[in-house]
């Protein structure tokens, strides 16, 4: 069988490859050049802003609760110091649908400046690990004759430190990652009692630290090319009309090397034409995946800037005007128009409003306290020694107020009923959902019917909180 072998030398052939993945299918390790320049510093103070907000958040409590939690064991939600139940799910399938269709708003008219600005993958990536690389190795070039140089104690001992370095950081990140998962509490409890207590969660803590080392030190912008789905779904949600990280091929093609051209010469002959791109590749020295952006807008590109940054510098220098690299779209660099008010653009922002105003109309309008009223599973009426039937139920209520709330029970109909409750149920502590159980014994002439309906009421401090019907069981006697 012959192998067909893509093209390597036309102008479509980077759309062949991946540029971390070299010809014979191995890894092909990328050392991007440090960037420098206005955006470098404004996505630095950016991603200080996040790390603080990251990592301080699992510290914060409203009214005694974490400010962000997101325990999927014991199925307790709070976002912004909001309570959410797995009863308040609804109102996470139309939050995840909001934040997915302002996603996709975004993207249409922005491009991915989430992934440059604010995914966590590339703010610790190029923020963290990349500048502890770049103060050990130094800058991109340096790193990679570092790299082929033969090894030495010196370089060993640089390499492991740095390693290391990767490793406890990634720790820290497990622990502030699982922190949102558990609450700062749990993790503390963790950290301080005997391990021997805390198993499963130093265990947890463990792989978390491997995998996000693994991530940062090793697997890199490969998981913004090949494992992240938001940047496969780009190429579905931008368009000519995009504001993206773009080339401005007619201001800087036809390009070429910088040459001094003798004023005379220009006067006498004709001068080949000169774009403004002086083909310095400095654009694809500092991109972090590797590729060039004048081939324009491709699915590896996570919009982080450095190539604007690195183009201005050279146009600086060439005393040419900045911007040659810019935030902007196919269609104003071809018509020098922006038209980005498209009818997808007003579909998607209707579509983002409807959801928006229906999310803030159940969200606001969500029950503090929820009542749920079960017969017991499993459990068949049983007949006392007076005559009285007896129905076995369960009693949950979910709290999800900053205080106690006290709970009464109470049966509207029938009224000629007794309700005793197995232990003590009220009042339900603050953001629990607590479970108990009670009897309902019926005097057999209002049962003689056969099975029926019963109706009960949850009070809080004489305030109804809900009204429940359920079926009382006469039939199933032991
Ligand atoms: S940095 Fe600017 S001038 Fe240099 S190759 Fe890239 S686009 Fe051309
Ligand atoms: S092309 Fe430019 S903006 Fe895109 S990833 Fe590379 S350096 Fe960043």
């Amino acid at each position: 069988m012959s192998v067909v072998q893509a093209p390597t030398n036309t102008p479509d052939s980077f759309r062949n490859k991946v540029s971390s993945i070299g010809e014979e299918g191995a890894r092909n390790w990328l050392y991007p050049k440090k960037p420098s320049g206005k955006f470098y510093k404004a996505r630095t103070i950016v991603s200080w802003l996040l790390f603080v907000f990251l990592f301080g958040a699992p510290f914060i409590k409203v009214d005694g609760h974490p400010f962000m939690l997101f325990n999927i064991i014991e199925r307790k939600f709070v976002f912004f110091g909001l309570v959410f139940f797995p009863q308040d799910f609804y109102l996470v399938v139309l939050g995840i649908l909001t934040a997915l269709i302002s996603i996709f708003l975004f993207t249409a008219v922005f491009g991915r400046i989430w992934c440059g600005w604010l995914c966590p993958q590339t703010i610790f990536l190029e923020m963290l690990f990349r500048k502890i690389e770049y103060l050990f190795e130094g800058d991109g070039r340096q790193q990679r004759q570092y790299n082929e140089a033969p090894m030495t104690p010196g370089k060993a001992i640089k390499k492991v430190l740095k390693q290391a370095i990767f490793f406890v950081l990634s720790f820290f990140i497990a622990n502030m990652f699982l922190s949102y998962i558990i609450g700062i509490d749990e993790l503390k409890k963790i950290v301080t009692d005997p391990p021997s207590q805390h198993l499963v969660g130093l265990f947890a803590i463990l792989v978390f630290s491997f995998l996000f080392y693994g991530v940062f030190a090793w697997f890199r912008e490969q998981a913004c090319i090949i494992v992240c789905p938001y940047g496969r779904y780009q190429s579905a949600l931008v368009d000519v009309n995009t504001i993206a990280v773009s080339y401005d091929f007619k201001r800087g093609e036809p390009r070429g090397k910088l040459v001094k051209i003798d004023p005379k010469r220009i006067a006498t002959e004709a001068v080949p034409a000169r774009g403004d791109c002086v083909d310095c590749k400095q654009c694809v020295e500092v991109c972090p995946t590797g590729i060039d952006i004048r081939n324009g807008i491709q699915l590896e590109c996570v919009n982080c800037t450095a190539c604007i940054d690195a183009c201005n510098s050279v146009m600086d220098k060439i005393k040419k005007p900045r911007g040659l690299i810019r935030y902007t779209s196919l269609t104003t660099i071809k018509d020098g128009k922006s038209h980005w008010l498209s009818p997808r653009i007003l579909g998607y922002t209707g579509v983002w409003l409807l959801i928006t105003c229906l999310f803030l109309f159940f969200f606001i309008r969500r029950p503090m306290t929820e009542v749920l009223i079960l017969r017991q599973p499993g459990s068949l009426a049983q007949k006392q020694a007076n005559g009285e039937i007896l129905n076995f139920y369960l009693l949950q209520v979910a709290n999800k107020q900053a205080h106690d709330v006290p709970v009464e029970l109470k049966l509207i109909s029938p009224q000629k009923g007794q309700i005793t409750m197995v232990g003590e149920f009220s009042p339900v502590p603050r953001i629990t959902e607590k479970t108990g159980r009670f009897f309902l014994a019926m005097p057999k002439e209002e049962t003689s019917g056969g099975d029926m309906n019963v109706k009960f009421g949850i009070y809080s401090q004489g305030k109804l909180l809900k009204e429940i019907e359920t079926k009382f069981l006469t039939t199933t006697l032991n």
